[in-house]
């Protein structure tokens, strides 16, 4: 069986060879998970709550398969596994999150777990005794749920104790970590988790919850940001960035009016973070439009909150590379029939998104594989964002549940092809690529049945028993060669 998997994954390998170029020998690729998706062991060893372990137990209905993240890969017990894994795929780095709970159990710096500082420490160690770069994500979602019963990140003292945890994490593990990354993804964070009822908390209150979370969580990235450039980067000499999402928009037709719904979804997805942190302040569409619907609905001012002007100066600049995440495009309509009455943020802004059903499909109906929509927003960023260095941080889709993932390899090929036509024909300044993810793992409220992994996870052995998929062999090759199709090589 497994020689004919192996046949299979080289014939599958070969099938798909039809380009010649090659990324520089100074290109970085790793593989990326999070804590909460793969370590388990919620409750041990004096690790806190979650939001995740709160929704998970108080709500299991929210997650299509009723499961939880208690034991999930249970990396915590397995990561010298874990680790002999990402040396068999030759990884420069392995990006994974700290559990601020398992850190901080009450999520405040007075009392820390030495138990769960002890985890990350054995990990790092593992990491760099085997030469692979730990890259580490502050905060993955997972937010201590004490910090949540204070309203989590509409409240905006949690900019300064999510600084003074940062600031235990570079002292703790800042000796060895050199790559840190503030936030994963605030757009999902407060779009999904306040703005709808999707990830955690499902605070459901758009328009006004997720602005008010975008505003602390800015503030607070640009304060860890500060600390460790002022505090720790000449002793430690790491570098720091925060991880935004980009999913691509397209105009649903050449009509002037979608025309402009895409570049409004542009700036509303991307721009919200990426205008304060590389050019100041929020976009300007997004400032005149929030504040002309607010006013029209009777509020004393706008519900997006403001930035002084020392606040912005404070966030501008604060990341030293741009951290990209990436999985598919997305249709984006003018919306005719916004409601002024709505109070909602995709009615402030005014545009409606879909999915072209004729783009090829992963096994996430949501998420289409249109890798030349990476190159044109690549290309994009360039443009609007001034030439920015841009390291992916994760890319990768969802494929059935066999060994044999030949739709993720042509995913993976695909994408990899992309970004070397974004590097050489249109000179945009990438010089890292991240698979998300290393194996099979809790996909947030899809549960278990989503899976992104290179290695599958027997989820029905207490073992958890990792194989490898042919999309490992498929990376493996790439980090080695430097090529994503054997042409190159
Ligand atoms: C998140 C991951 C998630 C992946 C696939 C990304 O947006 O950072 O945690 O598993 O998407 O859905």
């Amino acid at each position: 069986m497994r020689i004919f998997l192996f046949l299979y994954c080289i014939l599958g390998y070969y099938y798909y060879c039809d380009a010649t170029k090659k990324f520089p020998e100074t290109f970085k690729f790793g593989v990326a998970t999070s804590a909460y998706q793969i370590e388990g062991a919620w409750n041990e060893d004096g690790k806190g709550v979650s939001i995740w372990d709160h929704i998970t137990h108080t709500k299991p209905y929210h997650i299509k398969d009723n499961s939880n993240g208690d034991v999930a890969c249970d990396s915590y017990h397995k990561y010298k596994e874990d680790v002999m894994l990402l040396k068999d795929l030759g990884v420069d780095f392995y990006r994974f999150s700290i559990s601020w709970t398992r850190v901080l159990p009450s999520g405040y710096v007075n009392k820390i777990n030495w138990k769960g500082v002890e985890y990350y420490n054995n990990l790092i160690d593992e990491l760099l005794k085997n030469d692979i770069k730990p890259m580490v994500t502050l905060y993955h979602w997972d937010l201590p749920q004490t910090l949540q019963e204070l309203g989590g990140w509409t409240n905006p003292l949690l900019e300064e104790y999510y600084a003074e945890y940062a600031r235990l994490c570079f002292k703790l593990f800042g000796d060895r970590v050199k790559l840190w990354t503030t936030f994963n993804e605030p757009d999902l964070v407060c779009r999904m988790g306040y703005g709808r009822n999707l990830l955690a908390p499902a605070y459901n209150s758009s328009g006004i919850g997720d602005y008010l979370c975008g505003h602390t969580l800015l503030k607070a990235h640009a304060k860890a940001y500060h600390i460790y450039d002022d505090d720790f980067r000449k002793e430690q000499k790491g570098q720091i960035i925060i991880v935004l999402e980009f999913n691509w928009f397209m105009p649903k037709t050449n009509t002037t009016k979608d025309i402009g719904a895409a570049e409004a979804a542009r700036d509303f997805s991307f721009g919200w973070w990426a205008h304060p942190i590389y050019l100041g302040n929020y976009p300007k569409s997004m400032i005149d439009l929030v504040a002309k619907k607010s006013a029209k609905q009777g509020f004393p001012k706008s519900r997006l909150p403001t930035f002084t002007e020392k606040e912005v100066e404070y966030i501008k600049g604060t990341s030293d590379f741009l951290g990209l995440n990436t999985y598919t495009t997305f249709l984006a309509a003018h919306m005719e029939n916004t409601n002024d009455t709505i109070v909602s943020s995709r009615h402030d802004i005014g545009y409606s998104t879909s999915i072209e059903p004729k783009w090829e499909d992963t096994a996430n109906p949501l998420f289409k594989m249109v890798p030349w929509g990476t190159r044109q927003m690549l290309r994009w960023i360039k443009e609007h964002y001034n030439s920015p260095e841009i390291f992916i941080t994760e890319n990768g889709c969802a494929d059935k549940d066999a060994l044999d993932d030949q739709l993720r390899i042509k995913y993976y090929r695909e994408h990899l092809k992309s970004i070397l036509d974004s590097m050489y024909e249109d000179k945009v300044n990438v010089t890292g690529y991240t698979a998300w993810s290393l194996m099979d793992n809790f996909e947030w409220i899809d549960g278990y049945r989503t899976k992104f992994g290179l290695y599958h996870v027997d989820f029905t052995s207490p073992n958890r028993t990792r194989t490898p998929k042919c999309s490992a062999s498929y990376i493996k090759k790439l980090i080695k060669t430097y090529c994503p199709v054997e042409e190159c090589e």
